[in-house]
């Protein structure tokens, strides 16, 4: 993978800079990325916040898992896109959009999580790891 990762959204209000490559990849189903990306699933890359810049005004919509747990997905002030998931159970770490992320970064999902709140419509592809809930 090339380094520096740089993401942008549509309007280009968003930037984001890793030094490093994505500690995971996978693919999140659960209903609130759905809510706030209006998509049946979200493919996201990990980060280290440490070695990541962010910039640009973000709306911050945040929710409240059954764990207590505070979680937020940022869309961009601008253009509306979703661009990131921070929770505070992993504060060191940033979910990037892949959607976002310009060439040649390529996505590639090590799982596909919160399985249990997918779209009936959606299919797993087989051979990749499932999740009901979060990766174990
Ligand atoms: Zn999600
Ligand atoms: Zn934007």
């Amino acid at each position: 993978m090339t380094t520096p990762v740089l993401a942008r959204c549509t309007c280009g209000g968003f930037r984001f800079k890793s030094a490093r490559e994505p500690i995971v990849q996978l693919t999140c189903h659960c209903l609130q990325c759905r809510q706030v990306s209006k998509a049946p699933s979200t493919n996201f890359a990990f980060f280290k916040l440490a070695g990541s810049e962010v910039e640009g005004k973000t709306v911050v919509h945040s929710f409240t898992a059954d764990s207590g747990t505070k979680t937020a997905r940022e869309t961009c002030a601008t253009c509306g896109e979703m661009l990131m998931d921070r929770t505070e159970a992993f504060p060191k770490i940033i979910g990037v959009v892949a959607d976002r992320i310009q060439l040649p970064y390529e996505f590639q999902a090590r799982c596909h999580v919160w399985v249990e709140s997918k779209c009936a419509d959606v299919t797993i592809p087989e051979g990749v790891k499932a999740f009901a809930r979060n990766m174990q």
